[in-house]
């Protein structure tokens, strides 16, 4: 009932819908009543006496019932359908946007399958799980009760009987219901465990191309298509049990019921037109008896679907989106202050970390891979908490800012270009989706991708493919770096942006970097030293610790971890 009101919330005019539902299943069963009635009469009135236009007007009184029943019950389902769907198309946007907002950590854990598949599939089952309790309980119910009570009140001893299988089929069912439960839990699992490596398979795809390991991955993916049929031939199987143990309580239900009946006509307690009438009601209310105890019986397997759907929507959002001050630009001083960082894995990233940034000045963070370079990124941007110290931005407490506010004025650039599936142009307005065609093709320009678009087939239409497939390494690097100058941050932040590139698209990208560069704060984190000696300050990180800072003409004079990297990688030109 909790769950139905929550769910409920999300529909859309709910409530109008609501009110028409119910006048209409009250009317179908008020229909319901006379029926009965009108068929005793057939055979005590019009059979004896040879009536012939009563019996005329009782089953014309019949087939209008049933007429009149079956359009409202239309109605009734069109009613529902739409209710349900709506239901479907809300939450599943309500659960991608919670999906975006939630922490990082949580898309490095969780397979994109599984997350399809919660979004997809779960929020299907709990469309049809509204759907159902509107249409498996409340006609039912009504029905029931409405024939229980007209019976009672005509012969309560032949009431009993009509109403005899219902405790006995409550019994047999209960067990059976509950280990359909436990087996939809895993039969889910398993579906999304299938899902996950479907999809881990399509985004490797030339890895397993590559590697020739189809086999391999063939015969996994077949493993777990059968362990999640296994599941499915399980949970067919209960499902069957309980079906037909239901059908055989009912059916000797029915055969004691006529046993009884005929033995009260015998002895003249009932007419026989009162036993038919009874055995209508009962052929009328069995159905109905029986919605409501495959509803119940299902109940427990679908619950499972929405926890499962409403179980994201209870993860906790990154905390801080949309709390706190709101950053107005970040054009002033950064600061790092006594910055520790742990991973929640328990990873020492970041040990006593402090510098100073001017505003507009260039910096470089370099070190070996693995000594916290990108973490200290990851920190400006609010991705991870520092666990003890202070970042400071314009004077701001990090901590305290609004972090969507935040990240609007922070640009980052990382090794692999992030692209979708989408034309260059619905790439590059991802960062202003204000953006003019001249706008975008200056910002080309400025990132020297402008010639290769033009060469496209499609120019600023063409669809670059998943990820950008389409475009070698530097061309999809140049479109990133032009969607950031599209998004003008004015803290730019470069996370060996140039590593993977030749040196021709690194020398490119490097040009167009100063250019959009200029009267920004800029961090560029790479390993080939190269490419920061025009930095106004170079940090050098090893082990998640600072281990010199200072110009390149200082840090050359050191005799320290800069010098033996520089030394290393010029000595390839000395030879
Ligand atoms: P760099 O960019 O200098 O190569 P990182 O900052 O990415 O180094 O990583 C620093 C350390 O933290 C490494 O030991 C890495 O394995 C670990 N690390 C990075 N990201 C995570 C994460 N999300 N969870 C746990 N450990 C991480
Ligand atoms: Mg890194």
């Amino acid at each position: 009932m909790k769950l139905l009101l929550q769910l409920g919330k999300l529909v859309p005019n709910i409530k109008s819908y609501l009110i028409f539902f119910i006048i209409s299943l009250l009317l179908v069963g008020l229909i319901n009543i006379p029926a009965p009635f009108l068929f005793a009469s057939i055979i005590d009135n019009a059979l004896p006496k040879h009536n012939q236009s009563l019996l005329v007007i009782l089953v014309s009184g019949l087939l209008l019932v049933e007429l009149l029943k079956n359009l409202l019950n239309l109605v009734n389902a069109t009613l529902l359908a739409n209710i349900s769907e709506q239901l479907i198309a809300t939450l599943r946007s309500k659960m991608f946007k919670h999906y975006v907002d939630l922490p990082f950590a949580y898309f490095l854990e969780t397979p994109s399958g599984k997350m399809v598949n919660r979004l997809a599939t779960e929020t299907e089952s709990v469309g049809d799980f509204f759907r159902k309790t509107l249409w498996a309980v409340p006609l039912p119910f009504i029905t029931t009760i409405m024939g229980t009570t007209v019976m009672v009140f005509w012969n309560w001893k032949m009431a009993i009987f009509v109403l005899l299988s219902m405790p006995v089929t409550i019994i047999a069912t209960k067990g059976l219901s509950k280990r359909l439960r436990n087996l939809r839990h895993d039969q889910r699992n398993q579906q999304e465990s299938f899902q996950g490596a479907v999809t881990e398979a399509m985004d490797n795809i030339r890895v397993i191309k590559g590697f020739a390991r189809e086999e391999i991955f063939n015969n996994e993916l077949g493993q777990e298509a059968q362990k999640f049929a296994d599941f499915n031939l399980h949970s067919h199987f209960l499902s069957s049990c309980l079906r037909s143990s239901t059908t055989v309580i009912q059916l000797a239900a029915k055969y004691i019921f006529i046993i009884f009946g005929a033995y009260l006509v015998i002895h003249k307690d009932i007419t026989l037109g009162d036993f038919f009438a009874f055995k209508f009601f009962q052929e009328i209310i069995e159905p109905e008896i029986n919605t409501l105890f495959e509803y119940f019986a299902e109940l427990p397997m679908q619950t499972v679907s929405i926890k499962r759907a409403m179980q994201i929507l209870e993860y906790n959002i990154e905390s801080g989106l949309d709390k706190g001050q709101t950053l107005k630009h970040a054009k002033g001083d950064i600061k790092f202050e006594n910055i520790n960082l742990i991973y929640p894995d328990g990873t020492k990233a970041l040990t006593d970390i402090n510098f100073y940034i001017k505003a507009g000045e260039t910096i470089a963070i370099i070190g070996p891979s693995g000594s916290g370079k990108s973490s200290i990124a990851s920190l400006l941007l609010g991705i991870y908490k520092p666990t003890s110290g202070k970042i400071w931005i314009n004077n701001y407490d990090l901590s305290t800012l609004e972090l969507r506010s935040l990240r609007k004025h922070i640009g980052i650039i990382y090794q692999d270009a992030e692209l979708f599936n989408r034309s260059v142009r619905d790439n590059l307005k991802l960062a202003n989706t204000e953006a003019s065609d001249t706008e975008i093709w200056q910002a080309l320009e400025m990132a020297s991708a402008m010639d290769f678009v033009k060469q496209l087939p499609m120019g600023l239409n063409s669809i670059i493919g998943n990820k950008g497939v389409k475009l070698s390494g530097g061309q999809k690097q140049r479109l990133t770096i032009a969607r950031t100058i599209l998004k003008n941050p004015d803290v730019l932040i470069l996370d060996e942006a140039t590593s993977a590139l030749d040196s021709i698209s690194e020398k490119a990208i490097q040009n167009a970097m100063q250019l959009i560069s200029k009267n920004k704060t800029s961090i560029i984190i790479a390993h080939r030293l190269s490419t920061i000696s025009h930095a106004d300050k170079i940090i050098v990180l090893d082990k998640s610790k600072i281990v010199q800072i200072g110009n390149h003409q200082d840090l050359l004079k050191q005799d320290g971890l800069y010098k033996k990297l520089y030394s290393s990688q010029m000595d390839g030109f000395n030879e």
